[in-house]
């Protein structure tokens, strides 16, 4: 090939170079109800001087590390929705509880965390914090105003999850803010359970709100993000420096499937709630289940406070079968399952179901407790299911 054949008759850039050169045009006119995904590594400036190097990427963009229309898109929209003063996203949930930990927490700092956390907010704490010379101390998730005699001159962090993982404790939120603040501790919240809507973190005075947006936001099972929102300037300043030193990049695709499922998280939510009760009413009604712990239900610890503080519930909660239950029983109630699959995570459209047989969190309860996320299927063909299992578990 004769190179100089290949030159555009308008312009001197062989055909090589135009294939990289070329900019692709911003729509004029083209108004599409969908938000537009916006991939880029490296955001390109006119001059010199507009390269400024701001995470907060208030006016401008600087690299696609801190943000795309898309990712920041996501954001504010969740900042939005929990009335914050602003929101990072990571790469997930359990990224975002690192990212809020990291923020906080330097050598020598002590942070407390509930016994009812996520598990790998626990071993994170056990583990990754530990080692950096951090003491992590559990507490009694139901300790409320009590949290006082736990605090220390060193204490960073008073961490809350509520309702916590698996054994659904609903946790007095307020009363805990009010202890920390008095001795100027910050207080996290893992609001994941909430969608970030059915507790109002920040009205209710916590500093950090943690989401997975993994759960209900994405709501179907295929996308990983998290975020961590930030009641003032404080707060942001603090997750903003970690957030950009840790790099916690995002997807602009998965942010705009999260976007997507924003616009039907409120049918959802609702649809959830209602469903989720009868068949949590259902199952407390039935002889082999001792105890069901969905926070609406007065047999969870803390239902008077959910009642008092939440606006709703949401669709994962456990049962605890009668003492005669063992591993053996429970392992074939939950291989009886059609509709609900075995899977961790929640939040979705299906039903899901988990037992926790090893867990030494759970004591004695371990074989006998099972999770159970309801999702969009018709509730009485989910009971139907239920039924059916409970007489194959015998
Ligand atoms: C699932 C979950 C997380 C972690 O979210 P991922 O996106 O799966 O990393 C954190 N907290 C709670 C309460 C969760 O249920």
């Amino acid at each position: 090939m004769a190179e100089k054949d290949e030159k555009s008759a308008s312009g001197a850039l062989h055909w090589r170079t135009r294939l990289i050169a070329s900019a692709p045009p911003v729509p004029d006119g083209f108004h599409s109800l969908a938000p537009a995904v916006h991939r880029g590594s490296t955001v390109v400036f006119d001059r010199l001087r507009d390269a400024v190097d701001d995470w907060r990427q208030s006016e401008r963009y600087t690299y696609g590390l801190y943000g795309t229309p898309t990712t920041l898109e996501l954001a504010a929209r969740i900042a939005a929705l929990e009335r914050a003063h602003h929101c990072f996203v990571a790469p997930g949930g359990q990224a975002a509880l690192a990212l809020a930990f990291l923020a906080y927490c330097r050598a020598g700092s002590h942070v407390l965390i509930p016994e009812s956390a996520y598990g790998p907010t626990t071993e994170l704490g056990e583990d990754l914090l530990a080692g950096l010379g951090i003491d992590v101390e559990r507490y009694d998730p139901l300790i409320g105003g009590g949290i006082d005699a736990l605090i220390r001159p060193e204490t960073a962090l008073v961490w809350c999850e509520s309702p916590g993982s698996i054994t659904m404790e609903v946790q007095d939120v307020p009363a805990i803010v009010a202890a920390s603040h008095a001795r100027g501790v910050s207080v996290g919240l893992d609001n994941t359970y909430a969608a970030g809507v059915l507790f109002d973190a920040f009205s209710h005075g916590v500093d950090v709100s943690v989401q997975a947006l993994t759960k209900y936001v994405g709501g179907h099972s295929d996308l990983l993000l998290g975020t961590v929102s930030v009641r003032d300037e404080a707060a942001c300043a603090r997750v903003g420096r970690a957030h950009r030193l840790l790099g916690m990049a995002v997807s602009p695709d998965d942010c705009a499937l999260a976007l997507r499922g924003l616009q039907t998280l409120g049918v959802r939510l609702a649809h959830l709630e209602q469903s989720t009760l009868i068949v949590a009413r259902w199952l407390a009604e039935r002889p082999e289940v001792a105890n069901v712990l969905h926070p609406a239900l007065p047999g969870c610890p803390g239902h008077s406070v959910w009642a008092r503080d939440f606006t709703g519930s949401a669709s994962v909660f456990s049962i605890v079968f009668g003492e005669d239950w063992n591993a053996a029983r429970t392992t074939r109630f939950v291989d009886a399952l059609r509709l609900f699959k075995i899977g961790f995570s929640w939040g979705g459209v299906t039903s899901l179901v988990m037992a926790y047989l090893d867990s030494s969190r759970l004591g004695a309860r371990r074989e006998r407790l099972v999770r159970l996320n309801i999702g969009l299927e018709e509730p009485a063909d989910l009971i139907d299911d239920l039924g059916r299992s409970l007489g194959c578990a015998d």
